[in-house]
């Protein structure tokens, strides 16, 4: 995506919106699937890193499934024109209602607790084939808000219960077709692949109807230069290896699973921001910028950094900026940033934000959330519209408007 395109792109749909490139996303979908080699592996895309109906198609036809959090996002896969079972579906700490909507919709359903386990088994017993997540505790490094794998996380149930998850499994006859972990986001080291899934392969003696199992995700991309990545082809041959070891140990041909979301669409994404002010302080220059933690707030919850061009002066000289929101809180996108010089009107690209950025987003000081622009063989198209102000206000109730506050009061 080069700063003229994303000009136009700014000129002819406003700023802020978010950007992505979908060349981008089958080439890394494509990247991961070959890291494998002979191993063929199934990728499920994490679809809460980015959810719009055209990256989901995408996505689809290059062949992925998806990995959905709640019922909502099954419900959007679905419309997206997923089969059932192309869907697992991976709860946490939800209502057991909706774990019964899932079933009833047809799509995998991965269980994290024991009770839940021992629920589903109550009402579905061997009627319904299942997935257990298993907690292997291993360290995976990256932000503690997204490190979900270690002894305290609320996911999972723990690899120290086998026995437990036994004894519910033979009770109800489960019927437990596929083992998955994942570790959280942000893994740098082959080696913490390994060994979870050497502690899965252990496990995967309690099971012995496994048809799959699911490494889950955690890969890590770039947002600087110099910064580790998720070694995938290293990661791949040696996860390719030892799972065929693993298969010819338990019998049969399993399928390898993932579930990749922020890999996938990361660095297919740029936030188009514009500059409202320069601002110069006794320490600083800020540039103040038609967006905050409402659009992007990766920087400010998990202290995430995101490369930060001014795409409207590319070739400009450099200088030294800090670049805030417009929300009244502190929504720094980034401290003391080489950005070329800088003014009033400049579009600024904030990069590596395709996953975790409208997703997140939220109407935080009553904003409206940015515009979508797919890009398609080099074409750009708006694929989700600018919020207004009516988005905003849709679902507020005007007591002094509303029959039925004056039907109560007047009873
Ligand atoms: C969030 C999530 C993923 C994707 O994680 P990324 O770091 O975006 O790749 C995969 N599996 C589950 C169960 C998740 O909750």
């Amino acid at each position: 995506m080069n700063s003229r395109l994303l000009e136009s792109i700014a000129g002819e749909y406003g700023t802020p919106v978010y950007v992505y490139d979908e060349s981008k996303i089958i080439s890394q979908y494509n990247r991961l699937k070959n890291a494998f080699g002979k191993q063929e592996v199934k990728l499920h895309y994490a679809m809460k890193a980015l959810s719009n109906i055209n990256v989901l198609k995408t996505l689809k036809d290059q062949g992925a499934g998806l990995d959905a959090v709640s019922i909502e996002e099954v419900y959007l896969g679905l419309r997206a024109g997923f089969e059932p079972e192309e869907i697992m579906y991976t709860p946490n700490g939800v209502a057991f209602s909706e774990i019964e909507e899932a079933v009833a919709l047809g799509v995998m359903i991965n269980i994290d607790n024991l009770s839940v386990l021992e629920h589903f088994g109550m009402v579905f017993g061997s009627l319904v084939p299942v997935c257990i997540r298993i907690n292997p505790h291993i360290l995976a490094g990256g932000h503690a808000n997204i490190s979900v794998g270690h002894i305290d996380s609320k996911f999972g149930i723990s690899i120290h219960q086998l026995r437990h998850i036994q004894r519910i499994v033979e009770h109800y006859k489960l019927h437990i077709v596929g083992l998955h972990m994942h570790t959280g986001s942000d893994i740098v080291d082959a080696d913490v692949f390994l060994q979870g899934a050497d502690l899965l392969y252990q496990a995967a003696g309690y099971f012995p109807e496994l048809k799959f199992m699911d490494f889950g995700s955690g890969f890590k991309v770039a947002y600087k230069e110099g910064d580790f990545v998720t070694p995938i082809e290293e990661i791949g041959t040696k996860i390719g290896e030892s799972f065929q070891n693993f298969c010819k140990e338990y019998g049969r041909e399993l399928e390898l699973w993932f579930e990749p979301g922020k890999f996938l669409v990361s660095e297919s994404g740029v936030l188009l921001v514009s500059v409202n002010v320069v601002k110069q302080t006794t320490s600083t220059v800020f540039l103040g910028v038609n967006s905050g933690q409402n659009h992007l707030i990766r920087p400010m919850f998990y202290n995430a950094y995101h490369r930060i061009e001014n795409i409207s002066n590319p070739a400009g000289q450099k200088k030294l900026y800090s670049v805030v929101g417009y929300i009244c809180e502190t929504d720094t996108f980034g401290y003391d940033r080489p950005i070329s010089e800088a003014k009033v009107g400049d579009v600024l690209g904030i990069y590596n934000a395709g996953a975790y950025g409208f997703s997140m987003s939220n109407q935080y000081n009553s904003r409206l959330r940015p515009a979508e622009v797919y890009i398609r063989d080099g074409v750009p198209h708006l694929i989700r519209k600018r919020e207004t102000l009516d988005d905003v206000i849709r679902n507020e109730v005007d007591l002094t408007l509303s029959p039925a506050y004056a039907a109560k009061m007047t009873e």
